[in-house]
C-alpha cells in the first residue's frame, strides 16, 4: 500500500502517509552475484551438480520469488500484528502460515539442496540460501519454520544412523513433517556443556528423556502431523560439561513401523514466549516426560554431531540478517522516492527525501551493506558447495577453510546489519517510521533476535579470534589475504578508487590479525576485548573486495540504472565506509588492555 491512506473505519490515522512494506524479490542482483560476482556455473563442472546450470539457477530463483512475493510476504505483518498464540496446550499459527509452508514444501523448496536419496533436489547449497535470502526478505518469522526443518535434516543427515535416517529424511527434505533444533535450558545458553536434560538408556535401545528446553522455535504447531525434534541431552554416567553431551531423535508422535504417525510421545510445548519482535515464530518452552527418543551418533559426542550441522545453522541465520537488510533496504528507498518534504539545499521547490544529501547518505550505507554482504554470505554458501563437491582434495580442504572463517563472519556482520539498517530505514522514515501502522519498525524488532541466537554475536566473535585465526597456524586468514591480494591484481584496474581503500585496509587488518594472533598467546582478555570490533573489521574488508569485483563485473553490463547503482555504491562504500577498518584494527590495539581495568563493582558505583 502506497500513498495517503483513504479515510476508511478501517484507517484509524487518515492522515499519515502510509507506505507497508511491499517486499519485491531482488531477482536481478541476485543473479548478478550467482552468476557474474561468483560464477556457480563452476559448479556444474562436479559431477554432483551437472544439473545446476546457470538456466536453472536463473530459473529456480525466478520460481521461488513468485511463491515468496505472492503467498509469504502478503502474511508478514498479520504474522507481527496477530502472532503466533498459545491456547488450550496448543500452539496456534497465524491464518495463511499453514498453507503457506504446505505450498513452500510442495513446490520442493524446503528439500531443495536436500540429497536426491531422501526425496531432495540435489541443487547447491549456495542456491537453496539464494532462496532463504528471499524469504527472509519476504517474511522472517515464516521463514524459522523451514529454516529449523532443514537444520533437523542436516542434524539428522550428518550424523545419524540409516534407520534413522530412512525413518525421518525424506519426510523433513519433503517438509511433511517439521523440525527442530533443541538445545537451550535456563542455566545453558551459550555454555551448552551446562544442558541437564538425561536420557536414559531402555532395553530396546531407545532412550527415555526427561528435563525441559526453553526457547525452542517452532516447537509446537499444527502445520505438520508430527515435529521432530534434535535434541541436546546427556547420559547418566556421562563427563561433566560439553565431553558428556549426546544428541537424541524425538519425534513429537511416535511413528508405525509402516513410516505412519503413531501414538503421542512424552514431549509437550508448555507456553510460549512474548517477544520483542518475530512473533509468527512461536518460541517454545517445551517438557520432556519420559519422551522415548534414538541416539543420534555417538555417546557423548553430542558437540561433535552439533559442530557438522552448526555452520549450515549460523550461515541460516546470515541469511535471515541479510534478508531484513533487503527489506529495510528497498523499503527505505521506495518510501524516501515518494515522500515530498523540504526544499533542496541548492534552492527550489519542495522535493521527494530522497534529494536530501543525509537521506542519501543512509540510503547508499543501506545499499552497499547490503548489497556487499550479499556476495559474502554466497559466497561462504559457494565454498561449502566445493567443499563438498570437488573432487580435488586439495580444493576441498580449501573451500572447507574458507567455510569455517565464513560462518562467524556471515553469521555475524549479516545480522548485526540487519539492526543497524533496520534502524536507518526507521531514520528515513522520519517519526512515521515509529509508528506502527508503517509496518517498518518490524524490521528492527523482527532482527535483534538474529544477532543472538543460534550463537551471539559475540560468541562468533570468540569462534573467530579464539579458533578461526589461529587453526593450522593461520592458514586461514592467509587465505581470505592471499584471495583479496589476488583479486586485487586482476580488477584493480576497473575501480582504481576501491582497490585503492581496499589495499589500505587489507594493510590494518593483516596488522590487526597479527596483534591478536599475539595477544592469543601473551593476554586472552585483551584479544577477547577486540573480538567483536576485529570481526567488524574482517567482515567490512571481505565486503571491499566485494564491491571491487562488482565494480569490475558492472562496468562491461548495459548501461542502466542496475550498472549505475552498482558503480557509484562500489565508489561510496570505498570512500566512506571501508576506511573503518584502519580505525577499528587500531582502536583494538589501543583499548583492548583497558577493557579489563575497571573492577566489576565499580561499574555502577553509586
Ligand atoms: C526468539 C528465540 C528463539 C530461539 N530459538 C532457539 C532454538 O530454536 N533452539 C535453541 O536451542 N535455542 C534457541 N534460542 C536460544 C538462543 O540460542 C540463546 O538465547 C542464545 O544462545 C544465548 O543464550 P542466553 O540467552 O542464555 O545468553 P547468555 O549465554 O547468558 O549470554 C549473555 C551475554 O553474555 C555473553 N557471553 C556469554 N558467554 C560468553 C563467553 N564465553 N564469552 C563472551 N561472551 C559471552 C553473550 O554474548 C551475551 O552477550 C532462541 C532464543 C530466542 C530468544
Amino acid at each position: 500500500m502506497r500513498g495517503y491512506a483513504p479515510a476508511s473505519p478501517d484507517n484509524k490515522y487518515p492522515h499519515r502517509y502510509l507506505t507497508m512494506p511491499t517486499f519485491k524479490a531482488p531477482v536481478r542482483d541476485i543473479n548478478f552475484v550467482l552468476n557474474d560476482v561468483l560464477n556457480v556455473g563452476q559448479l556444474a563442472e562436479f559431477e554432483r551438480y551437472a544439473d545446476a546450470t546457470p538456466d536453472i539457477v536463473e530459473g529456480v530463483v525466478d520460481e521461488a520469488a513468485k511463491l515468496i512475493e505472492n503467498q509469504i510476504a502478503p502474511l508478514n505483518q498479520a504474522g507481527d500484528t496477530v502472532g503466533a498464540q498459545f491456547k488450550d496446550g496448543h500452539v496456534e499459527m497465524v491464518d495463511g502460515f499453514k498453507e503457506a509452508f504446505q505450498a513452500y514444501a510442495e513446490n520442493g523448496w524446503m528439500g531443495l539442496s536436500a540429497d536426491p536419496e531422501y526425496g531432495g533436489q540435489g541443487l547447491p547449497f549456495v542456491l537453496s540460501k539464494a532462496v532463504e535470502d528471499m524469504l527472509c526478505a519476504g517474511n522472517v518469522a515464516f521463514a524459522l519454520y523451514p529454516g529449523l526443518t532443514q537444520g533437523c535434516y542436516e542434524g539428522l543427515e550428518a550424523n545419524a544412523s540409516d534407520e534413522i535416517k530412512a525413518t525421518y529424511l525424506e519426510k523433513l527434505a519433503n517438509g511433511e513433517w517439521a523440525g527442530t533444533m533443541c538445545m537451550t535450558e535456563p542455566q545453558a545458553g551459550s555454555d551448552v556443556g551446562a544442558v541437564k536434560t538425561k536420557a536414559e538408556p531402555q532395553d530396546d535401545g531407545s532412550y527415555l528423556l526427561n528435563g525441559g528446553k526453553i526457547f525452542i522455535s517452532s516447537g509446537q504447531h499444527e502445520m505438520t502431523p508430527n515435529i521432530v525434534h534434535f535434541v541436546l541431552a546427556r547420559l547418566p554416567d556421562s563427563p561433566p560439561g560439553v565431553k558428556g553431551l549426546t544428541t537424541f531423535v524425538v519425534p513429537r508422535k511416535l511413528v508405525n513401523a509402516d513410516g505412519s504417525v503413531g501414538d503421542d510421545n512424552g514431549v509437550s510445548c508448555v507456553s510460549i514466549e512474548e517477544k520483542m519482535g518475530l512473533h509468527g515464530s512461536c518460541t517454545c518452552t517445551m517438557q520432556y516426560d519420559n519422551a522415548r527418543g534414538w541416539m543420534v551418533g555417538k555417546p557423548n559426542q553430542g558437540i561433535q554431531s552439533m559442530f557438522v550441522m552448526m555452520n549450515k545453522a549460523r550461515i541460516m541465520v546470515g541469511m535471515q540478517g541479510l534478508g531484513q537488510c533487503e527489506l529495510a533496504t528497498q523499503t527505505a528507498i521506495r518510501y524516501a522516492q515518494d515522500r515530498v518534504q523540504g526544499k533542496p539545499l541548492t534552492g527550489g521547490d519542495d522535493v521527494p527525501i530522497i534529494a536530501h544529501p543525509d537521506v542519501r547518505r543512509m540510503l547508499l550505507t543501506m545499499k552497499a551493506i547490503t548489497e556487499g554482504a550479499r556476495v559474502m554470505a554466497y559466497e561462504t554458501s559457494l565454498y561449502e558447495d566445493i567443499s563438498v563437491a570437488s573432487p580435488d582434495e586439495a580444493q576441498r580442504e580449501a573451500a572447507s577453510d574458507w567455510v569455517e572463517l565464513g560462518t562467524p563472519l556471515t553469521k555475524a556482520f549479516c545480522t548485526d546489519a540487519a539492526v543497524e539498517l533496520g534502524s536507518l530505514a526507521i531514520q528515513v522514515y522520519g517519526g512515521h517510521g515509529y509508528i506502527k501502522e508503517h509496518g517498518v519498525e518490524q524490521i528492527l524488532r523482527d532482527s535483534k533476535i538474529l544477532c543472538l541466537y543460534e550463537g551471539t554475536n559475540g560468541i562468533q566473535a570468540m569462534d573467530l579470534v579464539r579458533r578461526k585465526i589461529k587453526m593450522k597456524g593461520g592458514a586461514l586468514p592467509q587465505r581470505f589475504f592471499d584471495k583479496v591480494e589476488a583479486e586485487l591484481e586482476t580488477y584493480a584496474g576497473d575501480a582504481p578508487e576501491v582497490a585503492d581503500a581496499l589495499r589500505t585496509a587489507l594493510a590494518a587488518l593483516k596488522d590487526g590479525t597479527a596483534w591478536l594472533q599475539q595477544q592469543l598467546k601473551d593476554d586472552p582478555d585483551a584479544a577477547g576485548a577486540g573480538a567483536v570490533p576485529y570481526q567488524r573489521a574482517f567482515a567490512l574488508t571481505w565486503l571491499g573486495m566485494n564491491w571491487l569485483r562488482m565494480a569490475a563485473k558492472a562496468k562491461v553490463l548495459p548501461d542502466d540504472a542496475f550498472k549505475q547503482g552498482k558503480l557509484a555504491t562500489a565508489k561510496f562504500f570505498a570512500a566512506a565506509i571501508l576506511p573503518e577498518v584502519g580505525s577499528l584494527c587500531s582502536s583494538i590495539q589501543r583499548n583492548a588492555s583497558l577493557t579489563m581495568d575497571l573492577p566489576a563493582e565499580a561499574f555502577l558505583a553509586a
